[in-house]
C-alpha cells in the first residue's frame, strides 16, 4: 500500500483526522459565476482556494469529488456531511455505503465511476444548502461535467435534482424522468440517505438505475 493509500484508509477508518486529505490540490484562484477552467486539476486548485460563500468559514476540507475523469456515468448528491469534511472525500459515510452498493449492482466499481456533489463545503449541521451557495458552486458542478462529458448524469436527491432540472418539483414528480443538462441525460433518484430511512424505496431507485444502464448501454 502507498503511504497515500495508508494515509487515506487510516482517515476513512477514524484512527486519523487529518484536516487536508495527503493529494489535496494547493489552493488556487475562487472560479467566479461563467467562470471554466481547462482541467478538474485546476479545478480542484481554484475550489480548495474559493471563499465564494459563507459554507467556506467552516469547512475543514473542500469536498471537490473524485472518480474516473472519463466516466461513462457521474452520480451528484448534495454537499459534504461530517465523514466527507473530516475525509475530503464523497459520499463515504452510511449514506456513500449505500451508495457504492448501488454502483456495484450497476456493473461498475466506485473508481470507475465519478461522484460529486452540487456544493464542495459542508453546509452546517447537514441542512440543505442555499440557493445563493449553490449558485456560488455552480461554476465549479458545471466545469467538473463538461470536462468528464459523462454519458449519463445521476441527480442524488432533492437539491441536486432541482439544480440540475431547474425545478422545485417533489422528488417523486422527478425521479424515473429523463431530462438534460448541458446536453447529457439526466436522471433524478432518491437519495442514499433517504433509501436508508425508508428502505422500501430501494425498488424505485433500482428501477431507474436499470434505465440509466440501457441509456449506457444504448450509448455504447
Ligand atoms: N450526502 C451527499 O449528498 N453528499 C455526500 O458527499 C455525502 C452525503
Amino acid at each position: 500500500m502507498r503511504p497515500r493509500d495508508l494515509h487515506r484508509y487510516l482517515n476513512d477508518v477514524g484512527w486519523l483526522q487529518s484536516p487536508v486529505p495527503p493529494d489535496a490540490a494547493p489552493p488556487g484562484e475562487p472560479l467566479a459565476a461563467g467562470g471554466s477552467l481547462d482541467s478538474l486539476e485546476a479545478l480542484a486548485r481554484s475550489a480548495n482556494g474559493c471563499d465564494l460563500c459563507r459554507l467556506s468559514e467552516k469547512r475543514r476540507t473542500v469536498v471537490f469529488g473524485e472518480g474516473d475523469p472519463r466516466a461513462r456515468v457521474m452520480f451528484i448528491g448534495e454537499g459534504p456531511g461530517a465523514d466527507e469534511d473530516r475525509t475530503g472525500r464523497p459520499f463515504v459515510g452510511q449514506a456513500g455505503k449505500l451508495l457504492d452498493g448501488m454502483i456495484f449492482a450497476m456493473g461498475f466499481d466506485r473508481a470507475e465511476v465519478y461522484i460529486a456533489n452540487v456544493v464542495k463545503c459542508r453546509p452546517p449541521g447537514n441542512r440543505d444548502p442555499k440557493d445563493d451557495e449553490v449558485a456560488c458552486c455552480a461554476p465549479y458542478l458545471d466545469s467538473q461535467i463538461d470536462l468528464i462529458q459523462p454519458a449519463v448524469l445521476v441527480a442524488l436527491g432533492k437539491p441536486a435534482s432541482h439544480r440540475l432540472t431547474g425545478t422545485t418539483k417533489p422528488m417523486g414528480a422527478m425521479r424515473g424522468r429523463w431530462s438534460t443538462y448541458r446536453g447529457i441525460p439526466l436522471m433524478p433518484v432518491f437519495h442514499p440517505a433517504y433509501l436508508l430511512r425508508t428502505p422500501k424505496a430501494k425498488r424505485e431507485v433500482w428501477n431507474d438505475l436499470k434505465m440509466v444502464m440501457a441509456r449506457l448501454q444504448a450509448a455504447e
